[in-house]
């Protein structure tokens, strides 16, 4: 009789590298034996992305399972800081210029101070459904309030985008993710859309199309655009989708209420204020750079919509903040 050994648990990090190949770029993956798949540019990030998160849904294991991945590896993904801290979460990471992702459980601490990453928003992938009796019940909300999902879906939105995709193109896609259902698919009414003002523009659908972050979906009705996301890794977010609507509709709100300021980029600016205000406090984000990424634009060229926000008093002033 042979005795079982214990498998050793594998590390929840995985690691996908795009490089230039004759005619092309092939996605590499370091866990996947002779995996070399060749992508377009186009569907670079979208490709290693939904690679990635395949990964991550074949090993889901309980929070208390969970360790810093950074941590085991040396914390040599990011500068020095005092020490792991913090409840795990999943963390996606882009290095080189956007030719490496790394998708890996980080504690908090680890999180916050590495570049060019975001936490997967609500990442409660091994939570099990609820029973249809407790859906039933009148329920409470669940995890973070609509602020922080607006926040974290920000910054999830920031890294899994191309650094190119328009303000419109943003808010779109925050509306998308918060509102998709479990077969990631979404429906936005034509009022949700007016809301954005984005109920004449078909630029934005298509720049998340031709990014394949989403399919445009036909036979929608007519006062609605249907689409099925494409993004693998949303499908981390825990399903209490009703508490994902109200953050859809709080990050509606705080759009909207920019309503003299003119243009997306002042409307997604003002979201990203508003999600990123301490409302105690009333003081805002101090980090343009990480401001402009989720924004789709360069630090110096908020100047402009950051003035039309204080114009409408929606921002007090923004002089404290350096670029
Ligand atoms: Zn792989
Ligand atoms: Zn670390
Ligand atoms: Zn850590």
């Amino acid at each position: 009789m042979r005795l079982r050994t214990a498998c050793p648990a594998t590390p929840r990090a995985w690691t996908v590298e795009l490089r230039s190949h004759a005619g092309g770029l092939v996605l590499i993956c370091r866990h996947c034996p002779h995996s070399i798949t060749p992508i377009t540019a186009v569907s670079a990030r979208s490709t290693a992305l939904a690679h990635l998160a395949r990964h991550v849904r074949g090993d889901l294991r309980p929070p208390h399972l969970r360790i810093c991945q950074c941590h085991e590896c040396g914390c040599r993904w990011h500068p020095r800081h005092r020490g792991c801290a913090g409840p795990i979460r999943l963390l996606l990471a882009c290095e080189r210029g956007g030719r490496l992702w790394r998708l890996t459980d980080a504690c908090s601490a680890c999180a916050a101070v590495t570049a060019r990453a975001a936490v997967v928003p609500d990442t409660a992938l091994a939570r099990a459904p609820q029973p249809p009796a407790a859906a039933r019940q009148r329920r409470r909300p669940k995890g973070p309030g609509e602020r922080i999902r607006v926040r974290e879906m920000l910054s999830y939105l920031a890294a899994a985008l191309p650094e190119s995709t328009s303000a419109a193109a943003r808010l779109l896609a925050l509306q998308c993710a918060l509102r998709m259902n479990t077969h990631m698919r979404v429906r936005l009414s034509k009022g949700v859309l007016r809301s954005l003002r984005l109920d004449t523009a078909e630029g934005p659908w298509n720049e998340l199309e031709h990014a394949r972050w989403l399919r445009m979906a036909p036979g929608g009705a007519a006062n609605e655009i249907a689409a099925e996301l494409l993004d693998l890794t949303l499908l981390g977010q825990a399903p209490a989708r009703p508490d994902r609507r109200r953050a859809a509709d709080w990050a509606l709100r705080a759009s909207s209420s920019a309503a003299r300021a003119i243009g997306p980029l002042p409307r997604l600016a003002s979201v990203y204020l508003a999600a990123n205000t301490d409302p105690e406090l009333g003081t805002g984000p101090g980090d343009l750079e990480q401001m402009a990424r989720a924004c789709g634009t360069r630090p110096a060229e908020l100047a402009s919509p950051l003035d039309q926000l204080a114009r409408t008093r929606l921002l007090g002033s923004w002089q404290g903040v350096s670029i």
